[in-house]
C-alpha cells in the first residue's frame, strides 16, 4: 500500500494547511524533540478513525486542534486528508486514488469524507478493514506498541492475527 501525501490543517502543531509528499522510497522525518514528528503519525491514525484521544496522546478530542501559541490564536477546527494510491484497487473503488478527510470542529461536531464525498465513520471503518491500515490496524507501530500487543489478553492478539490475515471483515 501506498500512502501517497498527506494534508494538515489546524490539527495540533500544524496550524497552516501542510502538505507532506510521500516518494516511493522510505521517508524518514527528522527534527528536534517537540518540533512536531509524532505529531504526523498521530494525523495519519486520526483521519482513519481513532475515536480514543489517549491513542492520540490527548485526554480529550478537542486536544487534536491548534489551540494557539503567544502570537497565533486557536483554531476552530482540525482537518487531515490522507491520499492512498489505489492504482492497484485495493480499496473496493474505480478510482486511482482515495483520499479520506476527516474534520473535527471545537463544537464536537465530526466530519468524514472519502474523496470528498460525506460518508460515516462506519464507512470509513469498513474501507479500511483487512488492509492492514485503520485505528485498529498494525500499520502504525509507536513507543510502547510492541509491548502491548506482546502483553495484550489473547483475544485482543487475536484481533491483530486476524487483521494481518485479512480475515476480520
Ligand atoms: P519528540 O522527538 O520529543 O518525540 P516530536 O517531534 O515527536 O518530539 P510532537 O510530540 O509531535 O514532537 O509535538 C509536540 C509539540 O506539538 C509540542 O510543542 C506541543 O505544544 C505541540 N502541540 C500538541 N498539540 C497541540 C495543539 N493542540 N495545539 C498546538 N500545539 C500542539
Amino acid at each position: 500500500m501506498y500512502l501517497k501525501a498527506l494534508e494538515i490543517q489546524g490539527f495540533k502543531s500544524f496550524a497552516d494547511k501542510t502538505r507532506l509528499s510521500f516518494e516511493k522510497d522510505i521517508t524518514a522525518i527528522v527534527g528536534p524533540n517537540g518540533s512536531g514528528k509524532s505529531n504526523i503519525s498521530d494525523a495519519i491514525l486520526w483521519v482513519m478513525g481513532e475515536q480514543r484521544s489517549k491513542a492520540l496522546r490527548g485526554s480529550k478530542m478537542e486536544d487534536v486542534i491548534f489551540g494557539g501559541t503567544e502570537k497565533r490564536g486557536a483554531l476552530g477546527y482540525a482537518q487531515v486528508s490522507l491520499i492512498i494510491d489505489n492504482s492497484a484497487h485495493i480499496f473496493d473503488s474505480d478510482q486511482s486514488e482515495i483520499m479520506l478527510t476527516r474534520r473535527y470542529y471545537r463544537s464536537g461536531e465530526s466530519e468524514y469524507y472519502i474523496n470528498k464525498e460525506a460518508v460515516r465513520l462506519k464507512d470509513i471503518n469498513s474501507l479500511l478493514m483487512d488492509t492492514g491500515l485503520g485505528r485498529d490496524g498494525y500499520s502504525i507501530i509507536g513507543q510502547g506498541r510492541i509491548a502491548e500487543i506482546v502483553s495484550s489478553r489473547s483475544t485482543d492478539r487475536r484481533d491483530v492475527f486476524e487483521e494481518a490475515a485479512g480475515i476480520s471483515r
